[in-house]
């Protein structure tokens, strides 16, 4: 009863439902690696686009829609706030949304989303299942605010902008305010 999840090449990140059955209990899973799409991220730290993403996905058609969840895993790239220093950090977060067929989330009468689960409501354009909205709502805020390189992290050196990590006991000698202005002049 499983088949294969083919991903249809005219969009950045989408499965094309043609092939899946309506029927409710059909269920799809593969192990996709694709390109990230753009916007996977914050000012501060995002999955690079076009870097390798891994995604096991799982489709599941169900009365109303299809069920998609998965698990994202890629590598996200960012820099320390306080000190500059680029860091990388592995990404791995669940993901599970229902893709109601187009008309579906409108529908007096169709089932409201589960208050418990607080499960994800998309609605399908056409036959198109597009995973990038789902992509980024999941993996965004999993990203810290601030990245740090280290939670103590001293940051860079108000004088001359070295990261104090690296040079911890520097320092730089008090020059008399007239003689700097001395010193300009030269
Ligand atoms: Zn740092
Ligand atoms: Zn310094």
């Amino acid at each position: 009863m499983g088949g294969m999840i083919e991903l249809d090449r005219r969009h950045p990140l989408a499965v094309d439902l043609k092939s899946f059955g309506r029927r409710p209990g059909t269920m799809e899973s593969g192990e996709l690696t694709v390109p990230t799409p753009s916007g996977v991220g914050t000012e501060v730290m995002q999955v690079p686009e076009g870097s390798e993403m891994d995604l096991d996905l799982r489709l599941e058609s169900l009365v109303d829609g299809v069920l998609a969840s998965g698990t994202v895993h890629a590598v996200a790239e960012g820099s320390c706030v306080r000190c500059l220093r680029e860091l990388t950090e592995p990404v791995e977060v669940d993901f599970q949304v229902l893709y109601v067929w187009p008309g579906g989330k409108n529908d007096p009468e169709a089932e409201p989303v589960d208050p418990e689960t607080q499960e994800d409501v998309r609605e399908l354009d056409g036959d198109l299942l597009d995973l990038v909205p789902a992509i980024r709502d999941a993996v965004v805020p999993t990203f810290p605010f601030q990245p740090v390189c280290t939670p103590d992290c001293p940051g860079l050196c108000d004088r001359c902008g070295e990261p104090l990590a690296d040079d911890p006991d520097h320092g730089h000698e008090e020059i008399d305010p007239r003689w700097s202005a001395l010193a300009d002049l030269r």
